[in-house]
C-alpha cells in the first residue's frame, strides 16, 4: 500500500447548503468507497434525515461523524488549502483547475502536513462568490459546456476518486520546501479579512462606494499569497498602525503635542 495512504486525515469533504439530504447520503457513500470519512456539512436544509441513512448504504460511520456548521468559515477551520468545486465560472477571477491538477496540488500541500477541504455548493445555485472566494483555486470537472453540470454526490465521487488514484500513485510531488513558519488557517485568514475590512473603513478607502467587490478583489489578492503566520502577524501591525493613525486624524485633540 501506498504510504501516500497516510495522508487520507488530512483532507476534508465540505458539502454547503445542501438541499436534498440523500445527496449528503450518497456523498457518504462515494466518500467511504474512496477510503475517506471526514465530511462537513454547512447549513444543510434538511439533515439528519432517512433519506440520508438510506442513501448512505451502509456508510453510517461517515454519516454519523459529519460535522455541521452554520457558516462556511467554520467548516474549513485548520485547513490550509481550499479548493472550490464549481461547474462554471463565477464572478471571483479564480485559478481554475482540472480534478487532476487539483489532486497534484492537494497532495503537495498534504506532503507538507497541511489540511485541505474540497468544497462543493448547493445542488441549484452551486457556490457563491463569497464562498468562492474562500477558496484558493476552483476545481471543474471537465463536462460539456451545454450540460456542465453533474450531480453533487456524482462530483464527490470524481473528485474523491482522483484523489485516491493520486494517494495510489507511485510519485508523490516532491514536497516544497517548508515553511518556516506554520501557514495561516482559514480562521486567521478570517480574522485578517475582518481587520483589512475595518481598516479600509477606518480611512474612508471606499468613499461611498460597497465594499464587497474590492473585498472580494483583495481576497483573491491575499489568497493567491498563501501567506504564513509572521507575515500575517505583519500584516496586522501594519493595518493597527493605520487604524491608530486614522484616528488621529480624526481626532486632533488626540495628536501629539508639537514641542
Ligand atoms: N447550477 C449549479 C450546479 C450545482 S451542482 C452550478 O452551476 O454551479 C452541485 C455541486 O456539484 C456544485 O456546486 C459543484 O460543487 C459540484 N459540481 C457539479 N458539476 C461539477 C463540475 N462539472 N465540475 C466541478 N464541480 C461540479
Amino acid at each position: 500500500m501506498s504510504a501516500a495512504l497516510d495522508l487520507v486525515p488530512l483532507f476534508r469533504f465540505v458539502l454547503v447548503r445542501t438541499s436534498h439530504p440523500g445527496n449528503i447520503g450518497s456523498a457518504a457513500r462515494a466518500l467511504r468507497t474512496m477510503g475517506f470519512s471526514r465530511m462537513e456539512l454547512v447549513a444543510p436544509h434538511r439533515f439528519p434525515d432517512p433519506e440520508a441513512s438510506a442513501l448512505a448504504a451502509g456508510a453510517d460511520d461517515v454519516l454519523d461523524a459529519a460535522g455541521r456548521h452554520a457558516g462556511l468559515v467554520d467548516a474549513l477551520a485548520g485547513s490550509n488549502l481550499a479548493l472550490g468545486l464549481s461547474a462554471r465560472r463565477r464572478g471571483v477571477n479564480l485559478p481554475e483547475l482540472s480534478p487532476r491538477e487539483g489532486v497534484a496540488m492537494a497532495l503537495a500541500a498534504a506532503a507538507r502536513g497541511e489540511q485541505v477541504a474540497w468544497v462543493f455548493g448547493n445542488e441549484r445555485t452551486g457556490l457563491e462568490n463569497e464562498e468562492l472566494a474562500r477558496c484558493h483555486a476552483m476545481v471543474r470537472i471537465p463536462s460539456v459546456d451545454d450540460f456542465s453540470s453533474l450531480n453533487l454526490s456524482q462530483a464527490v465521487q470524481v473528485m474523491a476518486y482522483e484523489l485516491r488514484v493520486g494517494l495510489l500513485g507511485d510519485e508523490l510531488p516532491a514536497p516544497p520546501p517548508l515553511h518556516d513558519e506554520p501557514p495561516a488557517d482559514a480562521a486567521q485568514m478570517e480574522r485578517f479579512y475582518e481587520h483589512l475590512a475595518q481598516t479600509l473603513d477606518d480611512i474612508e478607502f471606499h468613499k461611498g462606494r460597497a465594499p464587497t467587490t474590492i473585498m472580494l478583489r483583495l481576497r483573491k489578492l491575499f489568497q493567491r499569497a498563501q501567506m504564513d503566520e509572521r507575515e500575517l502577524r505583519m500584516l496586522h501591525g501594519i493595518l493597527a498602525d493605520a487604524q491608530r493613525m486614522a484616528s488621529l486624524a480624526v481626532r486632533p485633540d488626540k495628536a501629539p503635542r508639537e514641542s
